[in-house]
């Protein structure tokens, strides 16, 4: 049986959070440049993927991703200057997370979960969420909880010190880890036939100034691929390292947030 709402009937999903107390993940992506070697899907892709695997372990439901998500900032992933990264306005993904989350708890999910894949995403999340919250409660459902994360929200340290020989300027940090070792890792292991390691440029690693500018300052900034850091020495090996690191940290966070009885679930369908 498959974890995807969209594979599923009404009645076979309504079975699942009244028996079940289902949780129902939310993955958000964005369409966003990804270098000449990775699809402008990646982000989402990947949050659904993660989402789905978290769900067959905890017995979830993945809604449909939301694969468009916000702007492409320069310093944390290439900026707009690229044909096909395409953003959202900040309150329009507000108010699209806001309307999914809000009618997912009007007819009867309880434990809500959003599973961000891409960094510029995350306030805007936030946002979405409470307002969902606060719209649900005007409507006298106050037993809706959402859990937000993004599916790499850490790496442990032991797996940061592994890293580090593949990088050869040292560990930029996730911020700057865009189409480079990990993703590119994480999307060998999972999707091969979407990565093209002969297109991997050989850029060295982005070295942006402290702040910000508008309208952006790409082309001086951001290396001409679009990869923020080398990404030359991914593999399939690394990929699974971190798939499997990411898919237990989002199934740790959704098992202690969500670990509850299904006895107490009848009450919670309107
Ligand atoms: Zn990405
Ligand atoms: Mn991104």
């Amino acid at each position: 049986m498959s974890v995807l709402m969209a594979e599923i009937s009404w009645v076979e999903y309504e079975r699942r959070l009244r028996e079940e107390n289902a949780i129902v993940l939310v993955p958000v992506g964005a369409v966003e440049q990804h270098g000449p070697h990775m699809p402008l899907g990646t982000d989402a892709i990947l949050a659904g993927e993660m989402s789905r695997r978290a769900a067959e372990r905890v017995g979830g439901i993945v809604a449909p991703t939301l694969s468009y998500g916000y702007k492409s900032q320069p310093r944390t992933g290439g900026g707009d200057n690229f044909p096909g990264s395409t953003g959202l306005d900040g309150d329009n993904l507000s108010r699209l997370l806001c309307d999914v989350l809000a009618e997912l708890g009007r007819t009867g999910a309880t434990k809500l979960a959003v599973i961000d894949g891409h960094y510029e995403n995350q306030f805007f999340l936030t946002e979405g969420s409470e307002q969902a919250i606060r719209r649900l409660r005007a409507q006298g459902i106050d037993n809706v909880q959402i859990l937000k994360m993004r599916y790499p929200e850490e790496v442990k340290p032991e797996t940061l010190d592994y890293l580090e020989q593949f990088y050869p300027n040292g560990y930029p940090g996730l911020d700057l880890e865009h189409g480079g070792i990990m993703e590119t890792s994480i999307m060998l292991y999972l999707f091969p036939h979407l990565v093209n390691m002969d297109k991997v440029p050989s850029d060295p690693p982005a070295d942006f100034p402290p702040y910000d500018l508008y309208p952006h300052a790409a082309a001086d900034w951001v290396p001409p691929s679009g990869v923020l850091t080398p990404a030359t020495k991914s593999s399939a090996e690394i990929g699974k390292l971190l798939v499997d690191e990411f898919v237990d940290l989002v199934t740790g966070a959704l098992e202690a947030t969500f670990r509850s009885s299904a006895a107490d679930s009848k009450r919670l369908i309107p």
